[in-house]
């Protein structure tokens, strides 16, 4: 498991990829899933995701 500091410029652009509510530099929980970052709103949408792609 990989929670990493965002230092993306546009973060008002990011959503959780898995329910798709906005993230901001103060909730988004990063992911790396084969090699990539992948952004959420908490490691329960992360765990969702990673299960759906697999
Ligand atoms: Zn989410």
């Amino acid at each position: 498991m990989v929670n990493l500091r965002l230092n993306v410029n546009n973060v008002s652009d990011l959503k959780c990829e898995n329910c798709g509510v906005k993230l901001n530099e103060d909730n988004v929980y990063i992911r790396i899933i084969n090699g990539k970052e992948h952004y959420f709103c908490c490691s329960h949408c992360a765990d969702n995701y990673e299960a759906r792609i697999k």
